[in-house]
């Protein structure tokens, strides 16, 4: 006779996972008939997944898995088990604490109720830092294996041979354009890949130069180039437009293609530039074995058009036709604008950001954020993220690299642009970002009669050549020390850096637009009132941070992703206006596949 003694809680996850029905709402009962019994409806209460059950849907009744009756059918329920399980927690900890694996296995066995010998993996499957308290911890979550259960294996991707099947014209092989063509595979098209810089290996080489002697190739250099302007960043896989498309895949996808599975569960995941280049190798390789096809430097010079439809584009003289083009150019190839411009597509001029980057010691940087003298050596780099609305402008960090280095990201000798990068295991001793504010359309109206949509672009290159008048020969670039900025102050001397060309003593508050320089200073006397030391001369701000996102966007059609007037091409990524980061662009880019496939089978 079964004897209902004992009630076990379920989750709200346990309960979908375990696929309950509606009907039973929190508590389900558990049957037990001796000590024993109990004992594991304890352990039920603790680990609901272990849970077994045997009834109707709506009726639905439980046995422990040790309460004898059920003894000889559990080969049988042995599936229905494996389906509710793994066990999931998540453990608060030390930073010690979480580093310790042996340590964080025994607590999950015991928090799941499983004994340790019968635990067959661990998996970490979350992981994010809690700094607002003193002591600064770290949430764990953590899935329990124990023996019997089939445990996760790596997802891997089937990409199949399209040699031989209808061509899409790709133009640049930044995050965009490399998820365009991995999709295009995956739906049965063949991708051609048309990008003006050169493979990683050769890129490595032409960004040596322009920190060693400031010579800049126009098109291989921090932003042009194999695997896009992501390459030699810190790669923060961060989004905040995760709607836009399949988040976890595209992580799933870089881990296949040699990322770390850190970044599968990371709250704030980033693989490094010393890790992308071969990640991005992996995908050429993933293409090129499908029988997509790649050709380096091959800058794309025109667009070949016929009664409003794109047959192809040409690169010098070359012409390279395709059944539709993906333009997937970002946002510093101006001369894609002008090309568009000048043959009649047309752009839209778009608000944008400008501003600085600002580099503090990473060692302050960590004692605001963990409250502490010195991080110790199981916290990683600390970061930051700040807004504020000054003066009805809005002003905000951008791209921070913790433990990271500022580099030279112009496109053109006569310009000064600089940007941000980390290696993996964001070691350096400083830590910079993107300090920016908004500019609108107002901000370049005074253009627009010469430029038209292209005002925008031409303001930000002059606040370029502005920087690379106010500083030296080889890209050394003007900076000012912070307070000095925010109070308008020259900076006599400047403290160490990590940019490798050099930077000059400039009054950046004095040259830059009145608006840019007047919302950076109000946004950085915010960020100090909330970050103590963050408003400190120890830290500079390095002229000139412009190309955030693009000033220009290519309209496309809402339902069919396409330019509105000119069928078959497809703007994508940042370059077109639709994009702001690594993944943003890759979801993007799998967005335009599947759009290039819906335009093709019509
Ligand atoms: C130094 C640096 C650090 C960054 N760090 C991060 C980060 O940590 N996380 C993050 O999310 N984002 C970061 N970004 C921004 C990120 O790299 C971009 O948002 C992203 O790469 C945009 O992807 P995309 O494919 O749209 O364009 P891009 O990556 O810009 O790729 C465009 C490609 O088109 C090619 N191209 C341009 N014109 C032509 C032409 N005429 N013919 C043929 N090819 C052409 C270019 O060579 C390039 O390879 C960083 C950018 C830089 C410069």
């Amino acid at each position: 006779m079964k004897r209902v003694l004992s009630f076990a809680k379920l989750p709200e996850n346990e309960r979908n996972r375990a696929g309950l029905s509606a009907k039973i709402t929190g508590s389900v009962p558990v049957l037990c008939k001796d000590k024993e019994s109990k004992r594991q409806a304890k352990q039920i209460r603790a680990c609901p997944s272990r849970l077994l059950s045997v009834g109707k849907d709506n009726e639905k009744t439980f046995f422990s898995n040790g309460c004898r009756a059920i003894l000889p059918i559990f080969g049988y329920f042995c599936k229905l088990f494996q389906s509710i399980m793994p066990y999931k927690l998540t453990l608060v900890l030390t930073p010690k604490q979480a580093a310790d694996v042996k340590y964080y296995t025994e607590q999950a066995a015991r928090r799941a109720g499983v004994a340790e010998q019968d635990v067959a993996l661990v998996r970490v499957v979350g992981r994010s830092i809690d700094a607002r308290q003193r002591q600064p911890k770290v949430n764990l979550t953590l899935e329990v294996y124990a023996d019997c259960e089939p445990q996760p294996a790596p997802v891997h991707f089937d990409y199949p041979s399209v040699a031989g099947r209808t061509e899409v014209v790709i133009v640049g092989s930044g995050p965009a354009g490399l998820f365009t063509a991995l999709r295009l595979i995956e739906r049965g098209y063949r991708p051609v890949i048309l990008e003006r810089g050169r493979d990683v290996s050769a890129r490595k080489r032409d960004i040596a130069q322009i920190n060693r002697n400031g010579a800049v190739d126009p098109d291989s250099n921090y932003a042009f180039g194999e695997g896009g302007a992501g390459t030699f960043s810190d790669g923060k896989l961060f989004t905040r437009s995760k709607k836009r498309g399949d988040y976890n895949k595209a992580l799933q996808t870089l881990v296949f293609h040699g990322a770390t599975p850190e970044i599968l569960y990371e709250s704030h995941p980033h693989i490094g530039t010393d890790k992308l280049p071969r990640v991005i190798s992996n995908i050429r390789r993933t293409i090129l074995e499908a029988g997509g096809s790649f050709v380096f430097d091959a800058r794309v010079t025109d667009v070949e058009l016929h009664d409003d439809r794109v047959k192809g584009v040409w690169v010098g003289d070359t012409l390279y036709e395709g059944a539709a083009v993906v333009l997937a150019t970002g946002h510093s190839a101006r001369d894609i604008y002008e090309l568009l411009h000048r043959r009649g597509v047309r752009l839209e001029a778009k608000p944008f950001a400008m501003g600085v980057r600002i580099e503090h010691p990473q060692a302050l940087i960590d004692s605001i954020q963990y409250h502490c003298e010195s991080r110790g050596e199981y916290l990683p780099a600390a970061s930051y993220s700040l807004v504020s609305q000054e003066g009805g402008r809005g002003v905000y960090s951008f791209c921070m690299c913790p433990g990271g280095f500022i580099v030279p990201a112009m496109t053109d000798a006569a310009e000064s642009v600089v940007n941000g990068m980390s290696p993996s295991g964001r070691n350096s001793v400083f830590a910079n970002s993107g300090l920016v504010t908004e500019v609108r359309l107002a901000d370049f109206e005074h253009l627009r009669a010469e430029w038209g949509e292209l005002a925008g672009l031409k303001f930000q290159q002059q606040f370029e050549r502005l920087a690379r008048q106010y500083g030296g020969e080889h890209q050394i670039a003007p900076a000012q020390r912070v307070a000095d900025f925010v109070a308008g102050r020259a900076s006599g001397s400047l403290p160490r850096t990590s940019y490798i060309p050099g930077v000059v003593p400039s009054r950046l508050d004095k040259w830059m637009p009145g608006f840019i320089a007047s919302s950076l200073r109000a946004g950085i006397a915010t960020f100090g009132r909330r970050m103590r030391g963050f408003l400190t001369n120890e830290a500079l701000v390095v002229g000139v941070e412009s190309r955030t996102s693009t000033p220009v966007r290519i309209p496309r059609d809402a339902q069919t992703l396409m330019h509105p007037e000119v069928a078959g091409l497809f703007p994508a990524g940042e370059g077109a206006g639709y994009a702001g980061g690594i993944i943003s662009a890759a979801l993007d880019g799998e967005r335009i596949a599947d759009a290039v496939v819906n335009y093709l089978k019509k």
